[in-house]
């Protein structure tokens, strides 16, 4: 029987630090949920699709292969084999990421290709509705959380890192306006999972986040 860890919270929550912490820990497949939304993005602003128009999102589905690919430094997303690892994490993409998420269609294909990546291995996945929606059955639920200020600070620090050149109040503005729609669309917004462990990581570095899952994971 394979194991499942379901890691979710709102934008910045430092999710996927310790998603992936844990992983290469228990020797488990990390898979970051978020990123498939963002290949998914970044190829409806390619192509214009029209987020109205089911047809178009449907036919535009349907041409998206998204793939992890494991490397020594770390994993490539690539959508329809091209690397799109650094190009997803970009502003503009931040900016409509949760316009598309927020589209029935388009969840629906997500949440099945995540189930799938989720057969006969144990993994742990980050994202908004993973232990509610994706793996409600999952072994391990966290629900992370952490001032808006820590959170705004994380993700601006993450962005000059890559040199793009945002301002502070751009990065609170855009995580206010993600968590907005991400808890209020229709099609599993987020929210926390009844049975998931809270964590708040404000005050916490790595080590002790770390620390902290992994004994609940061995509860
Ligand atoms: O995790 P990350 O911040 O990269 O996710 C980007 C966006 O993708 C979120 O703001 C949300 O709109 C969407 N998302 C989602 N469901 C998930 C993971 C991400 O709707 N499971």
């Amino acid at each position: 029987q394979n194991f499942i860890i379901a890691i979710d919270g709102f934008s910045s929550c430092g999710k996927s630090t310790v998603a992936k912490a844990l992983a290469k820990k228990l020797h488990f497949v990390f898979i970051d949920s978020g990123a498939m939304y963002r290949a998914v993005t970044l190829y409806f602003l390619r192509e214009s699709v029209d987020l109205e128009d089911v047809h178009a999102v449907q036919e535009a589905l349907a041409n998206i292969h998204i793939d992890f690919v494991p490397n020594t430094e770390k994993t490539q997303l690539m959508l329809n084999d091209e690397d799109v690892s650094d190009e997803i994490r970009m502003m503009y993409v931040s900016d409509k990421v949760s316009e598309v998420s927020a589209v029935k269609e388009v969840r629906h294909a997500m949440v099945a290709q995540q189930q799938k990546l989720g057969k006969r291995r144990n993994i742990v996945m980050d994202g908004r509705d993973i232990g509610t929606t994706v793996f409600p059955d999952a072994d391990l639920k966290i629900f992370m959380t952490a001032s808006p200020s820590v959170r705004a600070e994380r993700r601006f620090a993450e962005l000059a890192a890559k040199g793009e050149k945002v301002s502070m109040e751009d990065v609170m503005e855009n995580l206010a306006h993600r968590d907005h729609i991400d808890s209020t669309r229709e099609e599993s917004p987020l929210r926390q999972a009844e049975d998931a462990f809270v964590l708040d990581n404000s005050d916490l570095d790595q080590e002790q986040q770390l620390a902290i899952v992994l004994e609940e994971y061995t509860k």
